[in-house]
């Protein structure tokens, strides 16, 4: 039974304040998943805009949208979604250098070592082959090809080349929220339009008791949700873990484009630029995504806003927005009865995808913790770390890809390359180096494959390998990891083009 239903008898009086994304997705969340134990009320002001750039997701989504009875097809169409298998990172490691960090495994373990440790041999061996010919994914998307598993007859098979794979999506955020609101309030969530102009807090506990909005009324609750992004409007103490250090970019002008013509990719891609930062371009349906996200410190608003207009590839379609954050998070994003989700609980970067997922986790763990009308400090302490840890995992990963680069082609560059990382990333860099192995962790973002395409695709070889992996003749393995890499070709030839699933999925809704 879940924590969820145990408190049925009496149901929680839920406010959430915010309705972009993170609003939106809990809201939908709790009301499905909590159903008559907890009366949701959402309070959304129309007049302060929603960030809504969040374009690019990570496969946890699939499972979100599917938890909540929401149709795949129904949802693509209204989001105008495409289909991502990972994403392509050029000129993070060497200024020319290619990768995909794909949503799948690469090779078998041949019953012994991870796969990446027979590719470690035979690289050492002078196999030219990228680690990414070995992933399902990886060469789907080379080839712009896309089915999901689950329609390929192959899937589930148990040989060599049946190797798993998942996938996300690309989609307009400024269409996922309103979405998510139909469907809410159709669920029988409560919607205010109004501002929240006073927090009305207890003095002897600092609970929040109620919410005055814009004409004096109060709304009152019993646990408030605080996704009122940047603002973080509820926040009564600041515990703000600045990582701006490690993670220096701190803006980003985004524009969408006209896809003119353009092949729509199954994958983002991330393409660092030379003063330093990134470009993403997400393919969706009906235009194109762009953003360029830099650190202020050593690129200026002009020059990021000239880049990416001259990169377009067709007529752009709004005015350049530009964005500011800053890299970190709130510590206890459960204080009292308040808890904050999604931007008001932190942000890191856009590197990743990881902003939506993070709202997702936030939303389960809550629901793993949910607390009855009275609040413990139990349910409170276990999210919080179980937050934290999220945090902390994510916050590496993104370094990584930063600090394992060996450009020395302009100051950021060289910065990154050259600071003190957090001495947890330090440990994980270490352990690749001397052995090739990647730590797993209970939950959290990212999983071993992730962090072995990034540490390989940015050109860190580690000095050994598993030696379980030189357990086979070296002419057997060469020949088995031939054959692997034709079955894997002879697969994704029998994949359809991106666009043609997208045709059938699209004919599908009609
Ligand atoms: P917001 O979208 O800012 O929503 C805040 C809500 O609070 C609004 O509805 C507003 O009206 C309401 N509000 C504020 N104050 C009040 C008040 N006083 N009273 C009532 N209501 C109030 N994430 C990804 O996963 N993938 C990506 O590719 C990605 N790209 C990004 C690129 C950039 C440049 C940035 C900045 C973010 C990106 N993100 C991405 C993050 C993603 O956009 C956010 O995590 C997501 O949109 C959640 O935002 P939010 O709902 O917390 O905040």
């Amino acid at each position: 039974m879940s924590r969820v239903q145990q408190c049925a008898d009496s149901p929680l009086r839920v406010v959430i304040v915010g309705g972009g994304t993170a609003g939106l997705m809990t809201a939908a969340a709790l009301t499905a998943l909590a159903g008559r134990t907890c009366a949701v009320t959402l309070i959304e002001a129309a007049d302060i805009p929603i960030i809504g750039v969040g374009e690019a997701t990570l496969p946890h989504l699939r499972a979100f949208v599917a938890r909540l009875g929401i149709d795949e097809t129904a949802f693509m169409a209204a989001t105008s979604a495409t289909f991502k298998l990972g994403i392509r990172f050029s000129g993070f490691g060497a200024r020319d250098s290619d990768y995909f960090h794909p949503f799948g495994d690469y090779g078998p373990d041949f019953g012994r070592a991870e796969f990446h440790h027979y590719w470690l041999r035979r690289h050492a061996a002078g196999d030219a082959a990228p680690l990414g010919d070995y992933g399902i994914a990886d060469m789907a998307a080379a080839a712009n090809r896309f089915a999901r598993p689950e329609d390929m007859q192959w899937s589930g098979e148990h040989d060599t080349a049946g190797l798993p794979y998942g996938y996300a999506y690309q989609f307009d955020a400024t269409r996922f929220a309103p979405f998510l609101r139909d469907w809410t309030c159709a669920r029988g969530a409560q919607r205010r339009e109004a501002q929240v102009t006073r927090v009305v807090r207890s003095s002897e506990n600092g609970r929040v008791l109620a919410l005055e909005i814009a004409d004096g009324q109060r709304v009152s609750g019993d646990l408030f949700i605080d996704c009122s992004g940047f603002r973080a409007i509820l926040r009564d103490e600041d515990l703000w873990e600045d990582w701006s250090h490690w993670l220096p970019c701190d803006r980003a002008v985004a524009v969408p484009c006209t896809a003119a013509g353009a092949t729509i990719e199954p994958y983002t891609r991330a393409k660092a630029m030379d003063a330093g930062g990134w470009r993403w371009r997400i393919p969706l349906q009906h235009r194109v995504g762009n953003g360029y996200v830099y650190p202020s410190a050593f690129v200026g608003d002009d020059h990021a806003q000239d880049t990416l207009l001259a990169a377009l590839e067709g007529a752009p379609l709004a005015d350049p927005r530009v964005l500011r954050f800053r890299a970190g998070r709130q510590r206890r994003a459960w204080a009292h009865n308040v808890v904050a989700i999604g931007l008001a609980a932190g942000f890191l970067e856009p590197l990743e995808s990881t902003s939506i997922h993070l709202v997702q986790a936030a939303i389960t763990h809550l629901i793993e913790h949910f607390p009855d009308a009275q609040g413990c400090d139990a349910d409170r302490d276990g999210f919080n770390r179980a937050m934290d840890a999220e945090h902390d995992r994510i916050r590496d990963f993104l370094i990584l890809h930063y600090h394992a680069t060996i450009r020395d082609d302009a100051p950021f560059w060289t910065h990154v390359r050259t600071m003190a990382v957090p001495d947890t990333l330090a440990a994980t860099l270490e352990l690749w180096r001397e052995t090739a192995q990647v730590a797993r962790y209970g939950f959290g973002l990212f999983k071993p494959p992730s962090w072995v395409a990034v540490l390989i695709g940015q050109g860190m070889i580690p000095r050994r390998w598993d030696q379980r992996a030189d357990a086979a003749p070296a002419d057997m393995l060469a020949r088995e990891l031939a054959g692997l890499r034709a079955s894997i070709a002879d697969r994704v030839a029998a994949l359809p083009n991106h666009s043609a699933t997208l045709a059938r999925v699209a004919a599908s809704s009609a």
